[in-house]
């Protein structure tokens, strides 16, 4: 964390950087931050200008371009925060920002709108408060610690507010998602595993987005969080230019399974300000999990959802699979496209 790249000077000295990217940087770095860990930009190929690495970690002109259809928080997430830290839009779970903070700062990250602008984490008063909505609300059975990134905090805060959570009887899962893994393996440590251990059940969802994002180091992070007992899924984002090919994709998610990582969703890139160079088509999107789905192990294949802009929530987007359907049998295509007859119970 001390020895993150945070400007254009640093970046320069780690790979090759012409002068007039480096001035755009700068000016980039006027708006939304940079922070770069040694480790992530290890992995960064100087021959390679465009790698999918450095896309995601160094920040392009582009991010200062607004599309018209661009919006600030896309999700509502501030609309549907009864208290600071809290978002409460699902009726049975809550996300829980703890902080601001990132090890690293994605450039194609939907909280851009806070992430990196400040070192915020939430004070006691706040935390308070957003206990006791916890608290009040028998309904909520999974809390989701997020942020930012929980794992910036040390393993004894983050222990006092798991061991609140744990607390309240209502509360069944604890869920953290975090990026950890994949930009700052080292910090998956015993000590924090250990402690972690003790609040069970526990889920940790993290976000690779490239297979060459797996490496011995991130695939050693991973197997330690499996081997703690904490079952650990993947969540990423289909980024132009990054991942937005079939067999890239494929490469990622079979990657991941044989890093005992299970694929959960694969994200729609959203409307947040500043990342529409990383949009693709939604029909590209579905035609290419269309072109994923059977052809590799059922379980190394995410969801393909869009949280939908406005506050609509994460929603599946898919090919209907359903040709036809009427009270006696429905008829559907499989992956090949073929059409196939399932006949429905005699009554
Ligand atoms: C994504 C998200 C969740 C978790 O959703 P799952 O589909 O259960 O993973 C919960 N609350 C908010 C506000 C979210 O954006
Ligand atoms: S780790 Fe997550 S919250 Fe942090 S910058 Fe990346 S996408 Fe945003």
């Amino acid at each position: 964390m001390h020895n993150r790249i945070t400007t254009a000077e640093q970046l320069a000295k780690v790979v090759p950087l012409p002068d007039k990217e480096q001035a755009e940087i700068e000016q980039c770095l006027r708006r939304f931050r940079m922070a770069i860990t040694p480790y992530y930009a290890s992995l960064i190929d100087p021959n390679q200008p465009d790698s999918p690495i450095r896309k995601q970690a160094v920040p392009s002109i582009r991010e200062l371009q607004v599309d018209p259809c661009d919006q600030t928080d896309p999700l509502c997430e501030d609309r549907y925060s009864p208290e600071n830290g809290l978002v409460h839009r699902y009726p049975d779970r809550v996300l829980f920002l703890l902080t601001h903070q990132c090890s690293m700062y994605c450039r194609h990250c939907t909280r851009r709108r806070m992430v990196g602008c400040e070192d915020f984490s939430l004070g006691a008063d706040d935390l308070d408060k957003a206990f006791g909505y916890i608290e009040r609300h028998q309904e909520v059975r999974d809390v989701l610690l997020s942020g930012g990134d929980p794992f910036v905090l040390s393993d004894e805060w983050l222990e006092k507010v798991i061991q609140r959570l744990r607390s309240i009887p209502h509360v069944e899962i604890i869920r953290i998602g975090t990026r950890t893994p994949v930009v700052l393996p080292m910090r998956i440590t015993d000590h924090l595993l250990s402690m972690l251990k003790k609040y069970q059940p526990i889920w940790i969802n993290t976000h690779f987005n490239h297979p060459d994002e797996i490496t011995p180091d991130s695939a050693r992070a991973c197997e330690k969080i499996v081997d703690a007992g904490i079952p650990l899924g993947n969540q990423s984002v289909l980024l132009r230019g990054v991942n937005d090919r079939r067999d890239t994709l494929i490469r990622l998610f079979t990657g991941l399974v044989q890093i005992r990582v299970r694929p959960y969703y694969l994200y729609q890139c959203d409307l947040s300000s500043g990342i529409g160079h990383f949009r693709t088509p939604v029909a590209e999107g579905i035609e290419m999990m269309k072109q994923i789905r059977g052809y590799i192990s059922g379980f190394a294949v995410p969801e393909f959802v869009i949280d939908l802009p406005g506050g609509g929530g994460k929603t599946p987007a898919s090919m209907d699979y359903i040709v036809h359907m009427d009270n006696r049998e429905t008829v559907m295509k499989n992956f090949e496209g073929k059409q196939y007859r399932y006949p429905d119970p005699l009554r």
